[in-house]
């Protein structure tokens, strides 16, 4: 099967154009096999690949990266590596999901907190929770005060803070108020994807800039790149929204490209103006109309907003140009005393969801798993589907995999055209109801 469309790195990320240059590792040259193939180097295929190590020491395993380790969605995200699931909901059932769902994604961030510590890896990683804030009353009622009453029926800690207090922490009046989590992490997305991919286990080779062309799947896997090829009994897939391109969940999963901007680093006269010292992180009570920010160590401002249907997987300069100056309005809007500090770098990466929300995991033929579909959130999905699809097909008893398994798994979307239709319609609606976040 020869695969039609491939991954394009069109080099805007910001996260890594302020990091010192990498040498990617070499690419697939002649023709090579592998006891195992992990295909993507993200949080999935990094993490797959760091299990499959542990669990097969005698053994070897190749993982297959299209582009460079911390230049895909995972290397060009918001940075946050969130414990909690987005919607709780009242229900017994709907509660003891998301008690599964926490299971995960707490052992997914501890693991990623080892990896850090073990390997020595500097990627800005810090445990100082998020804010999760709201706008408009409206947003406080119908997002805020629903989350606050989850946790609680949940355990979980958190903290609930006033208009003048979340001012205060970021800089900005432009919130009413917001929900302070301490758990997760604040992280510079492409320093950490690089480092799990440079300090992989010795019985791992990774091969970057290295896309796979060609598919053929009869007595194992084959996989031809430009350069050479390799065969292998068993894969992991680790493609996320690419893995249709394989022939795996066609018409199961969603492209939606999310925007961020990061500014240049505040001079000192403007840190002293803008008056916040500490790190911070904010998600937004609604993800279509509103802001996730983020202000780092060296003392930018990071913002991604922007969730727009995107079947094609690809964004034209022009539209980053326009995004550019969409983030420097509301940049101006939300940080009046710093009017000249500029947007350095803005950048568009795609997000892969399901209709239902479900992960894209386990078996999907003899000799294939799979670790696809983190909904937005693959930080911690994309590390604990990993770590579960590696566990899952070397037959590792791990009571987590049921918890895994139990999200269910992707559901069947309408055919183009009249899926566009459906998922703008959607979108557009999304935004008008919630207009009064924005
Ligand atoms: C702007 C933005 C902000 C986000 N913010 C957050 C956040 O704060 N927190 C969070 O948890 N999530 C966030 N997300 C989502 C998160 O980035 C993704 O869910 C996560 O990176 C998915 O990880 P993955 O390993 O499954 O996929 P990816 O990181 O996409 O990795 C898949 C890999 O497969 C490779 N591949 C595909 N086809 C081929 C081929 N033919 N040959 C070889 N290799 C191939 C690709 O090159 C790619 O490297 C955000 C996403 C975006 C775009």
């Amino acid at each position: 099967m020869r695969i039609k469309r491939l991954p394009l790195d069109d080099k805007t990320n910001g996260w890594s154009a302020i990091l010192a240059p990498r040498t990617p590792k070499p690419a697939l040259v002649g023709d090579l096999t592998a006891d195992w193939v992990v295909l993507g180097a993200g949080f999935a295929g990094l993490a797959a690949a760091r299990r499959l190590a542990k669990n097969c020491p005698e053994q070897h395993i190749a993982v297959i990266e299209a582009g460079a380790a911390g230049e895909n969605a995972s290397g060009r995200n918001s940075g946050f590596a969130v414990d909690l699931p987005h919607n709780v909901g009242a229900s017994l059932d709907e509660l003891d999901g998301s008690h599964r769902f926490m299971r995960l994604a707490k052992m997914a961030v501890g693991d990623l907190d080892e990896a850090i510590k073990i390997n020595d890896i500097d990627c800005d990683w810090s445990r100082d929770g998020k804010y999760h804030a709201a706008v408009s009353p409206r947003g406080l009622k119908q997002v805020l005060v629903p989350f606050a009453k989850e946790l609680e029926a949940l355990g979980e800690p958190f903290e609930w803070v006033e208009k003048p207090d979340i001012a205060q922490v970021i800089g900005s009046e432009h919130f009413t108020a917001a929900i302070y989590t301490p758990g997760g992490a604040l992280l510079n997305p492409s320093a950490l994807t690089r480092g799990l991919a440079d300090t992989l286990p010795c019985n791992v080779t990774l091969y970057e800039n290295s896309p796979v062309q060609e598919a053929t799947f009869e007595n194992g896997v084959h996989f031809k790149t430009a350069l050479g090829s390799l065969r292998s009994a068993k894969l992991i897939m680790a493609t996320n929204g690419f893995s249709q391109q394989f022939g795996y969940y066609r018409n199961r999963l969603l492209h939606l490209v999310a925007h961020c901007s990061m500014t240049r680093k505040l001079t000192e006269d403007e840190q002293k103006t803008y008056g916040v010292e500490k790190p911070w992180g904010m998600t937004p009570a609604n993800a279509f109309v509103g802001i996730t920010m983020r202000y780092t160590n060296d003392h930018r401002i990071i913002i991604r907003h922007g969730l727009n249907y995107c079947p094609n997987q690809r964004v034209s300069a022009s539209e980053i140009a326009a995004v550019k100056r969409r983030h420097k309005a509301l940049f101006d809007q939300r940080f009046p005393m710093l009017p000249d500090v500029d947007m350095e770098h803005t950048w568009s990466g795609f997000v892969c969801l399901s209709k239902n929300s479900a992960p894209g995991f386990g078996q999907l033929a003899p000799n294939v798993w799979s670790a696809v579909c983190q909904n937005a959130m693959g930080v911690a999905k994309g590390t604990f589907s990993g770590i579960l699809a590696a566990d899952l097909a070397c037959g590792v008893d791990n009571p987590l995999i049921a918890d895994i398994q139990s999200l269910g798994q992707p559901s069947l979307l309408p055919p183009r055209p009249f899926l566009d239709v459906g998922a703008r319609g959607r979108l557009a609606c999304e935004r008008w109801l919630n207009r009064h976040e924005a």
